[in-house]
């Protein structure tokens, strides 16, 4: 059983452009999976259909054994999607927002792990600070956190580092490692080969909404 599986997945969004061109991918549990490829290829229509943001025009996708047609809200419940767009909620506080996104997903206040979270993303001190006033970086550990309040076994990564200074980047590295280290299987996004390279275990290559290549990343670069 793999952790997302796409069926000939197909968009075309409503004026003609057709984004996916029948995507098959089936990504397995436990990986560190990546899917690299240039600006317009398709990448963040794929994440946004997982994500319940774009209707899919065509094909299938489960997460964790669940079709997200069939089994909506369990596929919903078995990942968590961080953005590309710095979206959040800016006149709540951190705390406050990690509190309401784990009320939204029903997760029962003593199962919170609202600061334990905090920490792990390093904004302990900007718990109860209003988020718009935090930089760029906070801003995108929050979403982290956030996609993790209902402790999904997927993540998905939307460019997590498109301009994200290096020590950050470092940063954000290090806690995807320890995550997926830790049993979560993590799928990024990122148009940087070295960050693909770096980080995961196999690599999906698309290109024009289709998937050009699949393999482990050591075998893909060493065909490279
Ligand atoms: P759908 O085809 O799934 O209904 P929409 O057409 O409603 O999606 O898309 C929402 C809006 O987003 C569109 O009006 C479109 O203009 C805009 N949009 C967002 N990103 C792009 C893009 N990269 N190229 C063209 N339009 C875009
Ligand atoms: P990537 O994430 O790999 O950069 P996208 O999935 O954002 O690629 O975009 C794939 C293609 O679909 C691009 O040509 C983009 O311009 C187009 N596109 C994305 N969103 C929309 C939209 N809402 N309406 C129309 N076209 C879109």
């Amino acid at each position: 059983q793999s952790a997302i599986s796409l069926r000939g997945l197909e968009k075309t969004y409503s004026n003609g452009k057709r984004a996916l061109d029948g995507v098959s991918l089936e990504i397995p549990r436990g990986s560190m999976f990546g899917l690299l490829g240039p600006n317009g290829a398709g990448k963040s229509t794929m994440i946004n259909i997982l994500a319940g943001l774009v209707n899919k025009t065509g094909g299938q996708a489960s997460v964790w054994g669940f079709d997200i047609d069939e089994h909506p809200r369990n596929a919903k419940a078995s990942i968590g999607i961080v953005p590309q767009e710095l979206v959040f909620d800016a006149f709540f506080t951190p705390f406050e927002t990690l509190e309401i996104h784990a009320g939204l997903f029903g997760v029962p206040p003593r199962q919170r792990r609202t600061m334990e979270l905090l920490r792990a993303v390093h904004l302990e001190d900007k718990a109860h600070v209003y988020s718009r006033t935090l930089s760029g970086g906070m801003k995108r550990r929050l979403l982290v956190a956030k996609a993790l309040v209902h402790n999904p076994p997927v993540l998905v990564l939307d460019e997590p580092t498109a301009g994200v200074d290096i020590e950050l980047r470092q940063q954000l590295w290090n806690y995807v490692r320890e995550l997926n280290a830790g049993g979560t299987t993590v799928v990024l996004t990122t148009h940087y080969l070295e960050e693909a390279e770096e980080l995961c275990d196999r690599i999906a290559i698309v290109n024009n909404g289709q998937i050009v290549a699949n393999d482990l990343t050591s075998t893909l670069m060493a065909t490279a």
